[in-house]
């Protein structure tokens, strides 16, 4: 009998590509894949760490070391060293990982080795050097891509873009401060948000714009583009970039006593029992992912807004989510107990503040009602498979489209909007709460995206086939 097909796995060292993409790895698992999944070191340790901890606290998360092989690499940074600095980071990693991951390809196949890697699934954000090392050693590849195929589509028009004259041909910079659109069925988009636009310096801006001209060019010669997407969801796009396949929605971080990719401990429990003694739909769930940062006065506002809303609220407060770490609650927010921060039961026994939440298992319970999100491409499809309407309230580059994706193509819920001093007000999250309470048009649409999303993973459905498709390509 002939070993099962071994399958090397490389994510973008940040936690909304390294959840979904484990649950990839988890997937080909399913289907008889051997598969090992290469972290950088930094990362790996916190995975490795968040697990342990979990363990520690009763979880079920002992270390399931053995369906995939966890495995870790340089990211060429010092100890230390800020790895907020994306453009840094991802100039380094194409610098440091790329030999080591062609060593490790190598010595796979060099001593008649039981298992050699015959093939990668490389992150689209690291494909510009990953997929070269696939084409040098001669293994099948494909780039997976873990947020909306339209902003995917946007990397791929890079020329298009050049040659309408909306960004400039050097840097990427805006040519026109305004919006595009690629095509009349996709929505659209700003060029200000274009991921190179955001990054703040010019020069910063222009390496990334050079790193993801590479990047379109490293795909061209891949095998598949996957997408942790859903036909129903982007129709549009996949008619107009149909190289591009919707594998997704993906189940992410949601595997029982098995790696899931967390880079926090999530407070399992103690959400779980406090949502299984709330109402039915009656909790405001408000998470902003991993990276995104709030201004001491808007953590403050948004503080009150949910002592306003008068109802249960789950609250993810990461310890790092205000600049400068000076997390302002309102008088009272706290118990005494609690010594006026910390995490737990707030608001007088209304609200929960933990520091990271399961989140699939949060969104799945039937207690939440509404979604306050950043937009995060992984929150988004989360909130959708679960079919919970969100306040749709965007921070960084991507997270725009999805806005505008989940309040104007799908209509399942409602922008968060900054009065003109920027700030959005404790009345306007308790107006918007309220809203989508008690709009029923939304739940039943929220509702039906969930069926969509669900038949599209089933067997039969389109991301269901077009993965068999790529896992037979990889198996052949
Ligand atoms: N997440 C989680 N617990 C939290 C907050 C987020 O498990 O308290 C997970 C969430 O389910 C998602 C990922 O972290 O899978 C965040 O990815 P997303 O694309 O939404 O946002 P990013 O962190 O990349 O901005």
């Amino acid at each position: 009998m002939s070993p099962p097909p071994h399958a090397l796995v490389i994510p973008y060292p940040a936690q909304g590509h390294v959840i979904p993409l484990l649950e990839l790895a988890h997937t080909l698992v399913d289907r008889g894949f051997t598969v090992t999944f290469a972290n950088t070191e930094f990362n790996h340790r916190r995975v490795i760490a968040a697990m342990a901890d979990t363990a520690k606290h009763g979880g079920a998360a002992a270390a399931q070391l053995d369906r995939i092989r966890l495995v870790s690499m340089p990211d060429g940074m010092e100890p230390g060293e800020d790895r907020n600095n994306l453009v840094r980071l991802t100039v380094l990693m194409a610098e440091h990982m790329a030999p080591r991951v062609e060593d490790f390809i190598l010595q796979s196949h060099r001593h008649g080795d039981a298992e050699p890697i015959m093939c990668m699934v490389a992150d689209y954000n690291v494909g510009t050097w990953a997929l070269d090392v696939a084409r040098r050693t001669k293994i099948k590849s494909a780039a997976i891509w873990p947020a909306s195929a339209a902003v995917l589509a946007s990397l791929l028009s890079i020329d298009e873009l050049i040659h309408r004259n909306i960004i400039d041909a050097n840097d990427g910079s805006a040519l026109t401060q305004g919006t595009f659109r690629l095509s009349p069925e996709m929505p659209e988009m700003h060029t200000a948000h274009l991921a190179w636009n955001c990054i703040g310096n010019h020069e910063g801006q222009e390496a990334l714009f050079r790193y993801l001209i590479g990047g379109v060019r490293a795909v061209e010669g891949c095998d598949f583009i996957l997408c942790n997407s859903f036909h129903g969801a982007e129709e549009g796009t996949f008619a107009r970039f149909p190289k591009v396949l919707p594998v997704g929605p993906f189940l992410t971080g949601e595997r029982d006593g098995k790696a899931v990719g967390h880079f926090w401990r999530p407070e399992h429990d103690a959400c779980l029992s406090w949502l299984d003694k709330q109402p039915a739909r009656s909790v405001v769930y408000v998470a902003f992912g991993s990276s995104t940062m709030f201004d001491t006065r808007q953590f403050k506002e948004l503080a009150m807004g949910l002592e306003l809303c008068g109802r249960p609220f789950l609250w993810v407060v990461r310890p790092d989510i205000v600049h400068g770490d000076v997390h302002e609650y309102p008088d009272g927010f706290f118990s005494s107990e609690d010594g006026g921060k910390g995490g737990g039961v707030v608001a007088g026994g209304r609200g929960m503040v933990v520091s990271w939440s399961p989140q699939q298992a949060v969104l799945a319970h039937k207690a939440v009602g509404c979604f306050v999100t950043h937009c995060g491409w992984n929150s988004t499809m989360e909130g959708v498979r679960n079919g919970v309407p969100f306040m749709a309230w965007p921070y960084f580059a991507d997270q725009f489209v999805n806005q505008v994706y989940i309040c104007d193509v799908w209509k399942v819920g409602l922008k968060a909007e900054a009065d003109e001093s920027g700030v959005i007000t404790k009345e306007h999250i308790a107006g918007r709460v309220e809203e989508l309470m008690s709009d029923k048009d939304m739940r039943e649409r929220v509702e039906g995206m969930k069926k969509l999303a669900h038949e599209s993973v089933k067997e039969g459905g389109t991301s269901h086939d077009n993965f068999d498709l790529f896992v037979q390509a990889m198996n052949a």
